[in-house]
């Protein structure tokens, strides 16, 4: 291939739902190169996949509302399962917090939240210790989703109406001539392009300095336990969040082989934000962390502490955070360079308006669906850094 209309660097689930929107809206020059041999071995097949539209920032609410939507009335199946999202605080200034972020929540339009005292949350999950519980917030309309699920279904889609996939392409920098997009260079050649896209998650600075531009995205590994209870999981058991700690719970689903039963219902993801961790690329799984969050369970449920770690399930990946914690959107300094990144641990959930907001961006200049230019990449040097107190 010599070139391209379009080039999206990255197949994860936001570099597919761009090329999807471009691809719905006849843009179909579109080529997505992905480094790996399959698709959404990255951060998208890592993730926990949950979505929640229970965030401070309107941006925030406004991406889940709008992706909810999708994920619920699409063509294809995202394994969107409403089972909630309860998130309880053992601090009273937290919980008056949540309560607040839950009145504006309500205002942009998210159904079905609901304020409950501790005896409110005993009655929703009996199995959990809810002694220094002070209170809590569960949405109705949060839930799960199934990453791989929706990354497949973008890109398949994207390639009936004629877009490219192109696995094990691995670029090594964006080329730019006289201010504007040229292509991008692999060790084995170039393609030429109009507009190059980078969706390439916590690996997408290094990306951007090739083409002299910053962008603060910095990797941060997150990883999760993957267990085995003694008896079947709490039936309906939503996605539960210490607010505080971060720490958190779901029933467990294999995204690659969602139809596997050999847990029979008795397994459980749990997991929380080691504060320990600092910023690289490291993905192992480390048996620390097992320790670590296994004595959290121990003070918050008997039946996460009585479980048996499935280690070859437990697993790694990378958040690619933002200052903010928001996703960065939007077109740079380099003509025809664009960014659909940085989504901070969100990017599964809000791939639906990510990926349409770039694509209107790209087509039409500005995006007329939702007003996302808080999100763009000048902000960092503009000092308009926005603040998110429900990042997990
Ligand atoms: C443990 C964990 C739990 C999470 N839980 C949730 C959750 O519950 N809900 C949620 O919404 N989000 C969650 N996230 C975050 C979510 O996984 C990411 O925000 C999302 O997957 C980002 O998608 P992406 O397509 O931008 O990045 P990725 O999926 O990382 O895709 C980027 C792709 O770019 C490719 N690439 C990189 N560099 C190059 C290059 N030079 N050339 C070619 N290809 C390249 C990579 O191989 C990769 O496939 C979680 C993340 C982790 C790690």
């Amino acid at each position: 291939m010599r070139s391209a209309k379009i080039i999206i660097i990255g197949g994860g689930v936001v570099g597919a739902s761009a090329a999807y929107h471009l691809a719905m809206r006849g843009e179909t020059d579109v080529v997505i190169l992905e480094r790996g041999s399959i698709q959404g071995t990255g951060s998208t097949g890592r993730a926990t996949g949950g979505v929640r539209s229970q965030f401070e920032t309107e941006i925030n609410v406004r991406m889940s509302l709008y992706s909810v939507d999708f994920f619920r009335n699409c063509e294809f199946s995202t394994g969107y399962d409403p089972k909630g999202y309860l998130f309880f605080s053992t601090d009273t200034s937290v919980f008056e917090q949540m309560k607040r972020n839950a009145v504006t929540q309500a205002a942009f339009g998210v159904e079905g939240i609901e304020i409950l005292d501790a005896d409110g949350i005993r009655k929703m999950i009996p199995a959990m210790n809810c002694d220094d519980i002070v209170g809590g917030v569960f949405g109705a309309s949060d839930g799960f989703i199934n990453p791989v699920a929706v990354m497949s279904g973008f890109s398949r889609r994207a390639i009936d109406l004629g877009a490219q996939i192109v696995l094990g392409r691995s670029v090594s920098r964006i080329n730019v001539a006289g201010g504007r997009v040229a292509g991008v260079s692999m060790p084995d050649g170039e393609i030429g392009a109009d507009a190059v896209v980078v969706c390439a998650g916590a690996w997408s600075r290094g990306l951007a300095e090739s083409a002299g531009v910053n962008i603060p995205v910095e990797p941060l590994r997150r990883q999760i336990v993957w267990a085995r209870c003694k008896d079947r999981v709490p039936e309906n058991l939503p996605m539960v969040i210490d607010a505080g700690s971060g720490f958190h719970f779901r029933p467990a689903i294999d995204f690659w082989e969602p139809e596997d039963k050999t847990g029979s219902g008795r397994d459980i993801l749990f997991a929380y934000p080691d504060r320990d961790e600092r910023p690289s690329f490291n993905t192992e799984f480390d048996e620390t962390f097992a320790k670590k969050v296994y004595e959290m369970a121990r003070k918050r449920a008997r039946f996460l502490f009585e479980s048996e770690p499935e280690r070859e399930k437990c697993r790694a990946g990378l958040y690619e955070n933002t200052p903010d914690h928001h996703a960065i959107i939007g077109a740079c300094g380099v003509e025809g360079l664009y960014f659909a990144t940085g989504f901070s641990g969100h990017g599964v959930m809000h791939s639906p308006a990510a990926g349409r907001a770039i694509s209107e961006i790209i087509l039409d200049g500005e995006a007329s669906f939702l007003d996302v230019k808080c999100l763009s990449p000048e902000r960092f040097e503009r000092g308009e850094l926005l603040k998110e107190s429900g990042y997990i």
